[in-house]
């Protein structure tokens, strides 16, 4: 928990995750949704605070697999859902 990755270039894995705008799933791509525009917890936390698990602020796109992060196909919580996503299903479009 907590880790953060860095490319050569010092950008840290949330500035990378957000080129990684689309999950991959059955085939098809589907446009991550940034924080705040979450239905399966309350947005109005992302007006005060930024993600408490990845850190994005509101507009931002999640790390990939955020605990926090919508499924973009099925519109629960990626973590928990059964579509099977997975980090490198986190595609740029
Ligand atoms: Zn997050
Ligand atoms: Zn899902």
């Amino acid at each position: 928990m907590g880790e953060r990755y860095e490319n050569q270039e010092g950008d840290t894995y949330l500035e990378q995750s957000q080129s990684l705008t689309h999950d991959r799933f059955e085939g098809e791509l589907y446009p991550r949704l940034p924080y705040g525009l979450e239905a399966f917890r309350n947005p109005v936390e992302s007006d005060h605070k930024p993600c408490p698990h990845c850190g994005a602020v509101k507009g931002q796109l999640h790390e990939p697999l955020c605990d926090y992060e919508e499924c973009p196909a099925c519109g629960l919580q990626v973590m928990s859902c059964d579509c099977g996503i997975f980090t490198e299903d986190a595609v740029p479009a």
